[in-house]
């Protein structure tokens, strides 16, 4: 049935009425300015059976979505607004922006932690495999050695594989933490806060972080973020 013309007048000039309020035009360019969550790299049972499709789903969609929701409120209008999110990171530290600096910090971990998976899981090899050897004795000491902090992270938070002052150091962080904010260079961070696992592995967190560092990190990718 075609639509009829009374009806196509009607929507046309809504729509037309609704471009011309001052509300609708700054909404637009705020979202404009806004903070965008990237899209999942991959389809959402790509990491299954270690991360079913069920949490990857709540996790992508409800969680790490949240972050750039609540970023998206707080910063128009203020110093945060149009800057990236490393910046908004460094910045809030700096400035004692406890809102600002959680949202972002929660928006910029879980998009680095969804990347380290795409095309893994692949082995640590050249440059990256010769400075875990170096620094831990082999990979599977440094593995061992971020399981064991993760168990030290009371509560919700994250485990890192940093470089810092020419190294790799194992950095457990709470809450939002983040190297960036700590002046060292993330290589691979795992979530523990029990969003990332419980459903999956219960409270058995070691279990689902050993998983993920065995069979789910591209540690290829994790070599790349090495500076050279
Ligand atoms: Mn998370």
């Amino acid at each position: 049935m075609p639509i009829d013309r009374r009806t196509l007048l009607t929507v046309s000039a809504a729509a037309a009425a609704a471009s011309l309020l001052p509300k609708s035009a700054t909404a637009q360019e705020s979202a404009a300015a806004g903070f965008t969550q990237p899209p999942l790299p991959y389809a959402q049972d790509a990491l299954a059976p270690t991360i079913s499709a069920k949490t990857v789903g709540l996790h992508y969609g409800k969680h790490h979505a949240s972050y750039f929701t609540a970023l998206n409120k707080l910063a128009p209008g203020t110093p945060f607004e149009g800057v990236s999110l490393e910046e908004a990171i460094t910045k809030a530290k700096a400035d004692g922006n406890q809102a600002i600096f959680d949202n972002a910090g929660q928006a910029w971990n879980h998009v680095f932690y969804w990347n380290q998976f795409e095309g893994g899981p692949a082995a640590p090899e050249g440059a990256f495999l010769e400075a875990v050897t170096r620094d831990f004795g082999g990979v599977d000491e440094m593995k061992a050695a971020m399981v064991a902090e993760a168990g030290k992270v009371f509560g919700t938070g994250w485990v890192w594989l940093v470089e810092g002052d020419g190294k790799l150091e194992i950095l457990g962080l709470q809450d939002a933490g983040n190297p960036i904010a700590e002046g060292k260079k993330p290589l691979a961070g795992i979530d523990v806060w029990e969003h990332a696992y419980y459903l999956d592995y219960e409270n058995r967190r070691p279990d689902h972080v050993k998983a993920v560092l065995d069979s789910l990190v591209n540690w290829r990718f994790v070599g790349e973020q090495m500076s050279a």
